[in-house]
């Protein structure tokens, strides 16, 4: 036999008899997320089929060139597979998936690594997170995602923790703790990966902490710098010049409280600028009037910071609320696009912040290209064009006053993700419009009402009776409403909304498909029509929903995800359909799998009629402890509750029970806390007589 035809039958052999390794097997997770490394990072948004990072490249525009699925056919868009996650909490996570195998984070940052193939469980990771930690986050036990490397799957716990996974089995391979655990820091964002570094921040600025971003070493979790956001005590030596610089915009004695200005959720980077830009958080407290008595713009609070990542050095800033004083958090996600700005090429940031109004900024230096308002804003009249700072109105810092304030502290979008289709030039924008009561607390004390740790809810605003109050009575009356907005960054306006009848609806993904998708507080999974609005496409899927869906490909097929568990800040107090357990929904054309049939509840039951006396003192102390401990996430009569319970329907086994639940911790499981560790009997008590006063109250109403 000819010896080049004997050697081309034997390659032909062995490749043959060279087995891939089983979809779903630990070998193939092995081989198919060994294989994610920088480059592939830097090009994820070109590899059509897996959804590799948090907004699905380092752009983080959630945009995905997938058109398998577009809207001529999504008619037939249809269930696949439903898997249940055993969860009760809120479900805020963007899936991962590499070729057929998604990675989930989900309440209390349990892991969950599924075979899309399937749509079974491959396996779950728990931290185990202690319970007690719950009461050390504002918005709920949430988890926004986990990160992909070289074969290992990250997640950063809520208790402070960074874990590596061994992504073949869910094994950890390292742990760092990344806070102080004598404050009340927690993690709720994901990870990101640049250069082999995990950078991960942290929330906890309504406790009162001192934010920062840290970045470690991928492999062996060892750390590599941290960027604090606000100065620490000046007595002592700043951290970097950026922190000296920054002390000069404070006054008084700021560290004490924190100072705020906490990562807990955007990030984005641009490999050839070799740029890593954060956004901040609010101040700590809120008001300034205590933070910063003699004013000051308060650096780097309520800001972009754009960072070399391989040191953690500050290289420019964008300040979009200087002296913030509203828990106005430019934490909001940050997409990066390249546009053509009056006929210049720019390489743009863009944001849609807390504060209203839509940043566009140049993200080579920083520079201010524009800022408007994507929704009805009433605290500043615009943004100056050539500064970039806000021209406030006199009323919006509640110094001599009460005042309404538009948007309110939910922001005019929160977390949920924004997404960004360079075909149509809009940024979609999951948007909100809402006032908030806003007054200087003259009662405040730091950690007046703190427990062990020193957490409990430190914002310095209130309601102050003696003084007169600015009304926005148009802003009431529309208080809260949501909407999904399609914005033009170039013309600098909105190009259509859809009003929704709910306002803490998903996060949103646009195709190539001219297909925006979103889930809804209401319950729905809907396709809108990228150009038009139009609804394509809806399903029921029964309980609210806030996650941002993904899409990807498998074996030439391609798939639409959304992950359903309602929660999250608002969802704590409020629902807009009855609560269910967390889901993972997976649809394809022509999907014939039948929806699960949601529970049913009554979404705002009968308040019980539960005989008890009380004094008005009673009554008094017990509704100032609720106000302290309680009202972050419980409400009275108004509405039925979220996750947790409107307690005015509070049963009387429940009121039995009051004690045991909330001085011995009955219910810590599920994470509410106990409180038996910084309150008497007696204040539980008249917590207790003060929630049955409001609850008859609002029966005889
Ligand atoms: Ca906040």
């Amino acid at each position: 036999m000819n010896r080049f035809l004997y050697l081309a039958l034997l390659a032909c052999f062995l490749w043959a008899c060279h087995e891939k390794p089983r979809p779903g097997s630990p070998e193939h997770i092995r081989e198919v997320t060994g294989g994610i490394d920088d480059s592939v990072l830097t090009h994820a948004g070109e590899r059509q089929g897996d959804w590799l990072t948090y907004g699905l490249d380092y752009q983080e525009d959630r945009y995905s060139s997938l058109e398998q699925i577009n809207k001529d056919n999504i008619k037939t868009l249809g269930l696949e597979w439903s898997l249940p996650l055993g969860t009760q909490r809120g479900l805020e996570a963007t899936a991962l998936v590499d070729d057929g195998i998604m990675f989930v984070t989900g309440p209390w940052s349990v892991v969950f690594a599924i075979d899309v193939r399937k749509g079974t469980m491959i396996w779950t990771y728990d931290p185990k997170v202690p319970r007690e930690h719950g009461e050390k986050t504002c918005c709920d036990v949430v988890n926004r995602g986990a990160a992909l490397y070289k074969g290992k799957v990250y997640v950063g716990a809520l208790d402070g923790r960074l874990i590596a996974l061994d992504a073949a089995t869910g094994s950890p391979i390292w742990s760092v703790m990344t806070v102080d655990t004598t404050k009340p820091y927690a993690i709720t964002g994901a990870p990101r990966i640049v250069d082999g570094k995990v950078i991960i921040g942290n929330g906890g600025a309504e406790f009162g902490v001192r934010g920062y971003v840290t970045a470690y070493d991928a492999n062996t979790g060892q750390q590599v710098w941290r960027f604090y956001t606000v100065p620490g005590d000046p007595s002592k030596p700043f951290e970097s010049k950026a922190m000296e610089t920054a002390a000069k915009t404070w006054t008084g004695e700021w560290w004490k409280y924190g100072g705020g200005g906490t990562c807990w959720d955007a990030m984005a980077y641009d490999p050839a600028l070799k740029l890593l830009y954060i956004g901040t958080g609010n101040g700590s407290p809120w008001n300034r009037q205590y933070r910063s008595p003699g004013g000051g713009d308060n650096l780097y609070l309520s800001s972009i910071v754009a960072l070399n990542p391989a040191t953690g050095e500050l290289v420019w800033y964008f300040q979009e609320t200087p002296g913030e004083s509203w828990d106005f958090t430019a934490t909001q996600p940050i997409v990066l696009a390249d546009l053509i700005i009056k006929g210049q090429p720019r390489k743009v940031l863009m944001q849609a912040p807390k504060n209203g109004f839509f940043y566009v900024l140049d993200r080579t230096n920083g520079a201010f290209i524009s800022a408007d308002p994507y929704v009805y804003v009433n605290w500043a009249k615009g943004v100056d064009s050539v500064t970039g700072r806000p021209i406030e109105n006199d009323f919006a810092r509640y110094t001599g006053q009460n005042s309404d304030v538009a948007p309110n502290y939910d922001g005019g979008h929160n977390w949920h993700p924004m997404a960004y289709n360079p075909k149509t030039g809009l940024v979609y924008i999951p948007a909100r419009e809402n006032v908030g009561m806003y007054g200087h607390d003259a009662s405040w004390i730091y950690n007046k009402r703190g427990g062990g740790t020193g957490n409990g809810w430190n914002v310095a605003i209130g309601y102050d009776s003696s003084k007169p109050t600015h009304r926005d009575t148009a802003a009431e009356k529309a208080d809260p409403k949501g909407m999904l907005i399609a914005w033009d960054p170039v013309r600098r306006k909105e190009v259509w909304r859809v009003d929704q009848g709910s306002n803490w609806n998903g996060g949103l993904l646009a195709t190539a498909g001219d297909i925006v998708f979103q889930g809804t507080e209401d319950g729905y999974f809907i396709a809108y029509d990228a150009s038009t609005g139009a609804v394509l496409w809806k399903v029921t899927i029964g309980g609210g929903v806030i996650a941002p869906p993904v899409t990807y490909m498998v074996d030439g097929k391609q798939y639409v995800t959304l992950v359903a568990g309602w929660g999250g800040g608002v969802g704590m107090k409020f629902k807009g359909a009855p609560l269910q357990p967390g889901r993972i929904y997976t649809f394809a054309l022509g999907g014939a799998a039948v929806m699960p049939v949601p529970l049913q509840q009554a979404v705002v039951p009968t308040i019980p009629d539960i005989p008890f006396t009380a004094t008005p003192q009673e009554v008094a102390h017990g509704k100032e402890l609720f106000r302290g401990y309680c009202s972050t996430c419980h409400v009275i009569a108004h509405g039925g509750g979220g996750l947790a319970p409107d307690l005015a329907y509070a049963s009387a086994v429940t009121h039995q029970s009051f004690l045991a639940i909330v001085y011995r911790g009955a219910y810590l499981p599920f994470g509410m806390p106990r409180f038996g560790d910084r309150l008497s009997e007696k204040d539980v008590q008249d917590i207790q007589k003060f929630i049955l006063t409001s609850a008859k109250a609002a029966k005889a109403r």
